[in-house]
């Protein structure tokens, strides 16, 4: 039986890429409101788990489930699961919605065309309703006016907040962020986490990859320290960031690690 305020649960994820083994094992569990902070340093898996969980990655072992419905899963020759059913797939990616480091904007695309793509074409939604949503979700991300706008003539602090409006218009169960600020300009950092402050706010369920303390501090309320593929460390970020127990996290912290 599973409680029906889990958003997420990734369990026990394997990854390997040839030899080198990624994650060895991974779980994570999100309820409805959760803001689930991921730190480790470079190479420690966290996008391959992220990736994992809308099988932009292909896990060599492991269980996904969003919102009580379980991802069906089979081996392929190679040994990793890809989905039994793409219609399930392409569900479950709507309940998921990532938000990456590099924006993922299509270019060709004006702000309005990138953000109603989706909701027209995978779930369905009328171009008026898709183009209602795209509005709103451009006034909570502070870019109502900029619908015409070509990503290319933004910021990047603009161009990942109409990804993030992108993500929010497929009113997804779950939010995925892979260090959505490591691509930007240090001014433009603080406009994106105060955007993510307020998803936080709303009481939205997120998981999120980030280098910045002070967002994995503040804003979230579980920490999970990634190292070499494996969870050394979790719990509530003030007391994980403030007495860390592992010696890992304590070198990483420090900028040693
Ligand atoms: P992080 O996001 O924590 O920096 P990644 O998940 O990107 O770490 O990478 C973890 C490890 O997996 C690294 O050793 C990386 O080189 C390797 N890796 C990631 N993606 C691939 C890939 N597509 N093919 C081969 N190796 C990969
Ligand atoms: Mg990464």
């Amino acid at each position: 039986m599973t409680t029906p305020s889990l958003k997420l649960q990734a369990i026990d994820i394997h990854k390997k890429f040839g030899s080198n083994e990624v994650l060895k094992g991974v779980s994570l569990e999100a309820r409805a409101g959760d803001v689930i902070s991921i730190i480790g340093s470079s190479g420690s898996g966290k996008s391959t788990f992220l990736r994992c969980m809308n099988l932009l990655e292909k896990p060599n072992a492991g269980r996904i489930v969003v919102a009580g419905e379980e991802l069906k899963l089979v081996a392929d020759k190679n040994g990793e699961l890809v989905a039994a059913e793409a219609k399930q797939l392409q569900r479950m990616r709507t309940r998921l919605a990532m938000v990456f480091q590099h924006f993922n904007l299509w270019a060709h695309m004006t702000v309005l065309q990138n953000i109603i793509e989706a909701p027209i074409h995978v779930l369905g939604v009328s171009k008026d309703e898709a183009i209602e949503r795209a509005r709103k979700y451009l006034k909570l991300v502070d870019l109502q006016g900029k619908e015409d706008s070509y990503p290319a003539h933004m910021s990047g602090g603009q161009q990942q907040r109409v990804a993030i409006a992108r993500a929010l218009a497929i009113e997804p169960e779950v939010m995925l962020f892979d260090e959505p600020t490591s691509a930007l300009d240090p001014e433009l950092v603080s406009e994106v986490l105060k955007v993510m402050q307020t998803l936080a706010q709303e009481g939205r369920t997120m998981v999120v990859v980030t280098h910045e303390m002070g967002f994995a501090r503040e804003v979230a309320n579980h920490l999970v320290f990634l190292h070499k593929g494996c969870i050394e460390e979790q719990g509530v970020p003030r007391e994980v960031l403030g007495q860390p127990k592992s010696v890992r996290l304590q070198q990483f912290l420090s900028g040693s690690l």
